[in-house]
């Protein structure tokens, strides 16, 4: 089924960009397009879609420990790269908060949305979190930039290919690890799971911060601290992006353990970065086996 969906989907691909081929470009006289990214994620992946692809330059917007654009405000500085980029590849379902604004400020800029046919779950941008939506975003991604880009669009399939081969094994690797704990229950830090959830087969029982940057209201403790309690939830996971106060907060008083899960959004825009969703997918499998076997 899934194979059925890639072929389908490599077919659309051809056909769009086939139909394209003559359209505009958002070249510079130069001839070098800069493609801006808005966070970590969307950096990530779309190194992979332009790696060795002459004339793209890629650029993230955000500091390497901004995490995610929840509630963001628009720097000075990030006005200037946006005022100088192309292209700007965006998460969207929500995420990029601002982004109306800049569709306003730049109606000339060329906007890549992601998550462009991602079914959201109630509503939450962090789609990026399963490996499927992150094949999906991938596929996206460079469907997109070939439409913007066609003088380059062999690479860029090619590139996605390779990269969702990678994707692809990195899932059933993960599958083989977490299928044998389907329906357990976890307990996260913020939202940015239901889709990982979803997609191995956890339950989300509770999320200690509701609210993104904000610390849990005492009430909110209280809540997580009598499901952790009545459901002989054994583990707790923050995010390196988020002080772990609150979780060990919980953890003294249900003696549920700490780990951490990563939801893929800080470190370095380098080239360097281009295997850091593998990464750091790899090791929350890891830290699940060992978390969920107690
Ligand atoms: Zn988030």
């Amino acid at each position: 089924m899934k194979k059925l969906a890639l072929i389908l989907s490599c077919l659309m691909l051809f056909f769009v960009c086939g139909c394209q081929r003559d359209g505009a470009t958002g070249e510079k006289a130069s001839g070098e397009i800069t493609v801006l990214t808005s966070f970590y994620p969307m950096y990530v992946a779309t190194i992979n879609i332009t790696d060795g692809v002459e004339g793209v330059k890629v650029v993230n917007m955000t500091q390497p420990q901004t995490g995610c654009l929840h509630d963001y405000q628009l720097t000075t500085q990030d006005m200037s790269l946006i005022e100088t980029a192309d292209v700007m590849v965006v998460n969207g379902g929500g995420m990029e908060s601002f982004l109306d604004k800049v569709i306003k400020q730049h109606p000339k800029l060329k906007l890549i949305d992601a998550s462009k046919d991602i079914p959201l779950l109630d509503d939450n941008p962090h789609v990026w979190v399963s490996i499927t939506n992150e094949i999906q975003q991938v596929k996206n991604i460079a469907a997109q930039l070939a439409e913007i880009d066609p003088k380059h669009k062999d690479q860029y399939e090619k590139n996605c290919a390779d990269y969702v081969a990678k994707l692809w094994k990195l899932q059933g690797d993960m599958h083989k690890q977490l299928d044998g704990f389907a329906g357990k229950k976890i307990i996260t830090f913020h939202e940015a799971f239901p889709y990982f959830a979803k997609e191995f087969n956890l339950e989300i029982a509770a999320v200690i911060d509701r609210e993104p940057g904000t610390e849990p209201t005492p009430k909110e403790l209280e809540e997580t601290i009598g499901i952790i309690k009545s459901s002989g939830i054994k583990a707790v996971f923050t995010e390196p992006q988020y002080s772990s106060g609150a979780a060990n907060t919980i953890a003294a008083e249900t003696g549920a353990v700490v780990y951490e899960l990563d939801p893929a959004v800080t470190g370095e825009a380098k080239p360097t970065a281009k295997d850091d969703y593998l990464k750091i997918m790899k090791k929350n499998a890891e830290t699940l086996v060992k978390a969920l076997a107690n």
